[in-house]
């Protein structure tokens, strides 16, 4: 798509961390000091997003720095009785910028629908957070040839009541849930066209100019060696990272590969 291309280069590309549930407080701290000098001369935006007890001393540890702090999930209340459960307010107020909703793994493991996704997305954004919105299909539904009615009504429910100004604090992170932690990498040509059938259901429902400006992310054993392939299609404006994002060099590189290319 010829637009994409042109467009490509002012949307804002997003690498971002997802450390799910590793590295305790002094872990994070020595991991991002390793990050830190690696990635200073990004021209990406470099997001870590860390479990919630690392959060204080992440941000403390980047202060200064180019790498903005996310959490990986959020409840949709502002308060109440909700044990074990964190605000976006919270989040907020400590100086958090990203929040990741909808990951797969919460999905699986955690009893989340698109239902709790669309509040807890509905809730980040009126706190001033931005959401990465996690969107993907199993690999049955993939074998059944129905990927895109999958992304499509993830996108409908997740983002519903989503208004065209806030969708310009969201990113999307396309993920297929066969290829998250399991090594097996989409290839650029299928990342690209998710990637860009999700920039067409964003056209659809928020117009080409909102939409044009999404960054999407791919997500799913995204690493050093397949970063750049990646990162070079149209619609691909970053990557959410797993298991790669634990090892500085390796996320490094993964920034690395974000530059745009030269002309
Ligand atoms: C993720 O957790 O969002 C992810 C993509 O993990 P991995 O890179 O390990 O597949």
């Amino acid at each position: 798509m010829l637009l994409d291309t042109l467009t490509k280069g002012f949307r804002k590309t997003v690498i971002a961390g997802n450390w799910k549930m590793n590295k305790t407080p002094s872990e994070a701290k020595a991991l991002l000091e390793e990050i830190i000098p690696l990635v200073k001369d990004a021209s990406c935006e470099v997001v870590a997003c860390v479990p919630y007890v690392d959060l204080a001393t992440a941000l403390e540890v980047t202060q200064g720095t180019n790498i903005k702090i996310g959490a990986e999930n959020c409840h949709w209340a502002e308060s109440g009785a909700f044990t074990g459960e964190i605000s976006a307010g919270m989040l907020k107020e400590i100086g958090v910028e990203y929040v990741v909703i909808g990951h797969s793994e919460r999905r699986q493991y955690f009893g989340e629908t698109d239902e709790t996704v669309n509040k807890r997305v509905k809730a980040a954004l009126a706190a001033g957070l931005k959401p990465i919105v996690c969107v993907g299909e199993l690999l049955w539904e993939r074998e059944c040839d129905i990927t895109t009615e999958v992304i499509s009504r993830q996108l409908k429910l997740d983002l519903w009541g989503v208004t065209a100004e806030e969708m310009k604090n969201v990113v999307i992170a396309y993920e297929p849930v066969w290829a998250i932690g399991t090594g097996k990498t989409a290839t650029a040509e299928q990342a690209e066209e998710v990637c860009e059938f999700i920039r067409m259901c964003l056209k659809a429902k928020y117009g080409l100019e909102i939409a044009s400006g999404v960054t999407i992310q791919y997500g799913g054993s995204m690493n050093d060696a397949n970063a750049a392939e990646l990162l070079m299609k149209s619609n691909v404006d970053g990557g959410l990272i797993g298991g790669a994002s634990l090892v500085a060099e390796k996320f490094a590189a993964i920034v690395d590969a974000a530059k745009p290319a030269e002309y």
